[in-house]
């Protein structure tokens, strides 16, 4: 709507103008016609007086005249014509009738010819000069006509009359944009550029301006038809006329300006179809050229529009990130709060765990030391008492004289010092010796001499020894003696085992493990270690045999040997249902040793 109000607004000021500058050509036009008219006019304004004053013509209107006279006369105005260019130049006596004419000698003759009707006669007859325009009655042409008495003393004698060709000027306006016309008081068109418009009215001559022109016989016999076009005022007071229809019409701006000596008003049409073009024109390119830029304004304020919600999403995703980052860093953060503070009471239960280890560890190195200590204490204050019982018996026995049974005293005395000082030599091997360096060492070797120790303990049990030494499972790191001793001790518990059972049979293997160790048994169709105590025949003076049989200190011994030479003890149910001892034992080339 703003797009079409603003071309019409530019359309409409574009009209404006160019009406203006029609308006002004016009003007501009108008005043030279004007002026043409009145110079061509003026120049032969004061002619008539002239020729008046010529004593041919006062002669030839003086009575009585001879034709000699006429002649002359009619020979002179027929050269004053030629000469001063006029159409005719004519001599009227006082009733009207022509007397002499330059036109004498052709069909048109004025001679003879009564002109009392023209009001330019009757003026000049009455002592003024007459002016007048209109259509020659005899020759039909049109023509300006001027007048001017003839006296002879104080006497009107004639009338001299001129008539003025208007054809020329006419023709010249024929050439220009504007359309140009002479009209006369009765709306009726006496010179036009146009020859169509010529002798035409604007309004049909009513009875008055018919009785007029009758009287005057401006026109002679020309019938004076309609134009075909009026003149109506528009909006902005213009006189204005539209011509013709369809395609050809056209549309005029009318400008008149009378010209009251002569009798008639001049009117120029100025085309203002120009003008209208031109609005036209402008309106159109305004339009265009609005609508151009509203297009373009639309497309940049949609980009504008668009690039803001891009940028728009493109902060708001920015922001969504930022928030989630901040989000999973007070999380990371609470997270890490959380870790470190657990990280501290890890630390804080693994001191106190520590410390509690070491106090356990100590705690339990103090028991192990009281319960060996009572276990030694039992074992060493029994045969203490009993021999001190027995000695006191002794020296009661041998005062009384009984010598013999004083005698089985002393040597049951002598039986429990053994047994003490046995305790004593099994204690001897609990010390520690870490200096003993772990060798290469064969089993082979080390079965076979504990064999000649206990071969002869296997023998007495009537047990049948097996002994399996897989080559590839000999070599072993130990200390030759002490697992001798751990073979003795073990091989001497199989023995015992079977002693009692219908078979008797000792086996024992060695075999390589999966772990790179080597694994030695020794196993006894005996009747195994029953379920309940075998958490407990590891510890020291634990023992299942009957007193003066077993001190319970064999396996207790074997066992830390073992693990002081790196190695593992342990029982298990063998096979055949006895118990199954099997030692692991590191291997050369296994651990430290690389060769
Ligand atoms: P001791 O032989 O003096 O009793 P040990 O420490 O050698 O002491 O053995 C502890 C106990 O383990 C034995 O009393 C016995 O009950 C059990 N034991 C050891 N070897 C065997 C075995 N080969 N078969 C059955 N029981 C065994």
């Amino acid at each position: 709507m703003a797009i079409l109000a603003a071309s019409a607004y530019a359309a409409n000021l574009a009209y404006t103008r160019a009406l203006d500058q029609t308006i002004a050509n016009g003007a501009e036009t108008l005043n030279l016609v004007r002026t043409g008219l009145e110079g061509h006019l003026a120049r032969y304004e004061n002619l008539p007086e002239l020729i008046a004053d010529q004593d041919i013509v006062k002669q030839v209107l003086s009575e009585p005249v001879s034709p000699m006279t006429e002649s002359l006369a009619n020979l002179y105005l027929e050269d004053a014509a030629a000469l001063l260019g006029v159409m005719d130049a004519y001599v009227i006596r006082p009733d009207g009738e022509t007397i002499a004419a330059s036109n004498h000698d052709t069909q048109m003759s004025f001679v003879g010819r009564n002109f009392r009707y023209r009001p330019y006669f009757q003026d000049a007859l009455a002592g003024a000069p007459g002016r007048f325009f209109g259509i020659g009655t005899t020759s039909n042409k049109r023509g300006y006509y001027f007048s001017a008495p003839v006296r002879v003393g104080g006497n009107i004698l004639g009338v001299v009359a001129l008539k003025i060709d208007m054809d020329a000027l006419e023709a010249s306006w024929g050439s220009g944009i504007s359309e140009i016309m002479v009209v006369d008081p009765e709306g009726a068109v006496f010179m036009a550029g146009r020859p169509e418009w010529r002798v035409r009215s604007f309004v049909p001559p009513g009875p008055d301006a018919m009785a007029r022109t009758a009287e005057t016989r401006r026109y002679a016999d020309a019938p004076l038809e309609a134009i075909g076009f009026g003149f109506q005022t528009d909006e902005n007071g213009h006189e204005v006329a539209r011509i013709g229809s369809g395609a050809d019409a056209r549309s005029y701006v009318v400008l008149s300006q009378d010209m009251p000596d002569a009798g008639w008003t001049v009117k120029v049409l100025a085309d203002r179809t120009v003008a209208q073009d031109q609005a036209l024109a402008v309106g159109v390119a305004a339009l265009l050229l609005l609508a151009l830029i509203a297009a373009l304004g639309g497309i940049l304020y949609l980009r504008k529009v668009r690039g803001l919600e891009r940028l728009r999403l493109q902060r708001e995703a920015q922001e969504q990130l930022e928030r989630r980052v901040a989000e999973r860093t007070t999380e990371l953060g609470l997270a890490n709060t959380l870790l470190e503070r657990e990280v501290i009471e890890r630390r804080a239960t693994e001191h106190t765990l520590r410390q509690t280890q070491s106090d356990l560890v100590e705690a339990g190195k103090l028991a192990a030391l009281g319960q060996m200590s009572a276990a030694l204490s039992h074992e060493f204050n029994q045969p203490l008492a009993a021999a001190s019982a027995y000695a006191e018996n002794a020296l009661v026995l041998i005062e009384r004289g009984r010598i013999a049974e004083g005698r089985a005293n002393v040597e049951r005395i002598a039986d429990l010092m053994d047994r003490l000082s046995s305790i004593s030599r099994h204690l001897r091997t609990f010390a520690r010796r870490p200096d003993d360096m772990l060798q290469e060492v064969r089993l082979t070797q080390v079965v076979e001499d504990a064999m000649t120790i206990i071969g002869r303990r296997v023998t007495t049990a009537d047990a049948s020894m097996d002994i399996r030494i897989d080559p590839a499972a000999d070599a072993v790191m130990a200390v030759g003696v002490r697992l001798q001793q751990v073979l003795v001790n073990l091989i001497s518990n199989a023995a015992d085992a079977v002693e009692d059972t219908p078979d008797r049979r000792i086996t024992v293997t060695s075999q390589p493990s999966a772990d790179g160790t080597v694994e030695l048994s020794v196993e006894d169709t005996g009747p195994g270690v029953p379920e309940a105590i075998l958490p407990r025949i590891f510890d020291p003076f634990f023992t299942t045999k009957g007193v003066g049989k077993g001190l319970g200190l064999g396996l207790s011994i074997s066992y830390n040997i073992v693990r002081d030479m790196g190695g593992t003890l342990h029982c298990e149910r063998g096979a055949a249902g006895g118990a199954r001892f099997t030692l692991s034992l590191q291997t050369p080339g296994f651990g430290t040793d690389g060769s």
